[in-house]
């Protein structure tokens, strides 16, 4: 048996009572938390453990990324001033492109850096698949095998092209049969049903703008004939509200119900323009939200009501979005975006530093069905852990370590665990060479452009 105890840190465990132990221990066998608790570990189970001194150290549950669009670290820095439909239209192009090589570098390169920003669990929403592309899902698949990091992919699709009134170009969008089919495929060659999965896969048409109602509400009927979750993009933009005033004659949350897309087998990306009705609708059908405060400020979008979703019950996780509307991809800083943004929406109180770190983990894995395995730090979950540094001079000083982290600049990492297994050792990834992945996504990023 192999155990690893880590002790004289401060643990916050995000259990159901918030509880924290300011000197306390993990300990971790096998993969999994075996105890948790105040002061040092059990005597009984120090023999032949690997020690950690976490003294200087926060402990908390690894964070978990519910939306990431993972090849777009390949395309970042592109269309810096637009709102979304226009930089959709300026990118579709050179997305249309990619195939399964760029995007398994793309992938290992934004998954190494999620890693180091305290990441342990990988949610994409990849929905560009160019003919003769290869197999995509499993180039992703791939990376975060490479990497360590537990994944949940998406298979997504477009089958809406500008011909037919949809925003992408025909040349990016599939048809609804061969979408359907190859998420039937990629459900069935990669989704692992079980308790410690490092792999499984959802299916997400894109947005109510790029997608067809048949792609949608067959993309229901088949995910939910697989029992495997769905996703897509909703409520993001006043622009996608007026485009489904115009095209449905309803709201994005109306038309999406229609389709059979609410309930706790759903999670959405943004939900930043809910209405008071929609949120109910989210709360009582259980339906998730994917929170991406900084791509939200990055394309203008707006702040969603996180607080208003909270309070209702609603499942709220967070996600970095893909890394062409947030360059920086690491998701540490998007429990500190999300206390800003919650506070310049609804004031204050709307949100604590432990709020958005909740949200960061158990919300996330409330999200993503996985609330049973991750999300917290107890005895029999997933040994998904965080051990943050936050005595160097950015933090020293700062008596409450939860305010370092979800307020202060993102501290490095002592350690990442997933699964039990290091991912991260004093700030460096341990399973892949840093240093060879930025130069392969540097040559990537050049030879994707080339394509156009
Ligand atoms: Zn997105």
């Amino acid at each position: 048996m192999t155990r690893t105890i880590i002790e004289n840190a401060h643990v916050v465990t995000v259990d159901e009572r918030g509880t924290e132990y300011p000197d306390g221990h993990v300990v971790v066998a096998d993969g999994r938390i075996v105890s948790v608790g105040p002061g040092r570990a059990d005597q009984a189970l120090r023999t032949d453990a690997e020690v950690v001194d976490g003294r200087g150290c926060l402990v908390t549950p690894g964070l978990i990324n519910t939306h990431h669009h993972l090849y777009q670290w390949l395309t970042r820095g592109y269309a810096q001033d637009s709102i979304l439909f226009d930089w959709l239209t300026a990118l579709y192009p050179l997305w249309s492109r990619i195939d399964a090589d760029l995007t398994g570098t793309a992938a290992a390169g934004a998954m190494a850096v999620l890693a180091r920003s305290g990441c342990t669990t990988v949610g994409d929403h990849h929905y560009v698949f160019p003919r003769g592309g290869g197999d995509i899902v499993g180039s992703i698949v791939d990376a975060a095998s490479t990497v360590g990091v537990r994944l949940h992919a998406t298979r997504g699709s477009m089958d809406l092209g500008a011909s037919q009134g949809g925003l992408p170009p025909d040349s990016a969008v599939e048809t609804t049969v061969a979408a359907l089919a190859a998420s039937q495929e990629a459900v069935e060659r990669y989704h692992d049903p079980s308790p410690d999965a490092m792999v499984r896969i959802a299916i997400a048409p894109c947005s109510p703008f790029s997608v067809t109602a048949d792609l949608l509400r067959e993309a229901g009927v088949l995910a939910r004939s697989l029992d495997v979750r769905l996703h897509t993009h909703a409520s993001e933009t006043v622009e996608e509200d007026a485009y489904c005033a115009e095209h449905f004659g309803r709201t994005p949350t109306q038309y999406l119900e229609d389709l059979g897309w609410l309930g706790d087998d759903v999670w959405m990306a943004h939900g930043v323009h809910l209405d008071e009705p929609a949120i109910a609708r989210y709360a009582a059908t259980g339906t998730g939200v994917a929170h991406c405060p900084s791509s939200n400020a990055r394309l203008a979008a707006g702040i969603a009501p996180v607080r208003a979703l909270l309070d209702a019950g609603v499942p709220v996780g967070l996600g970095v979005d893909g890394a062409a509307s947030n360059e920086s991809g690491q998701l540490g800083v998007e429990i500190r975006e999300a206390v800003l943004m919650a506070r310049l929406r609804t004031g204050s109180e709307s949100m604590s530093a432990r709020d958005a770190l909740r949200i960061a983990t158990m919300g996330g894995a409330r999200v993503l069905g996985r609330h049973h395995e991750i999300g917290s730090l107890e005895p029999g979950k997933l040994a998904d852990i965080a051990v943050w540094q936050v005595d160097r001079v950015e933090h020293a000083g700062i008596l409450d370590p939860v305010a370092a982290l979800g307020l202060g600049a993102l501290p490095p990492l002592k350690r990442l665990y997933v699964g039990g297994r290091t991912v991260v050792s004093d700030a460096t990834l341990v399973t892949a060479d840093e240093t060879r992945l930025a130069r392969a996504v540097a040559a990537a990023s050049v030879s994707l452009a080339e394509r156009l």
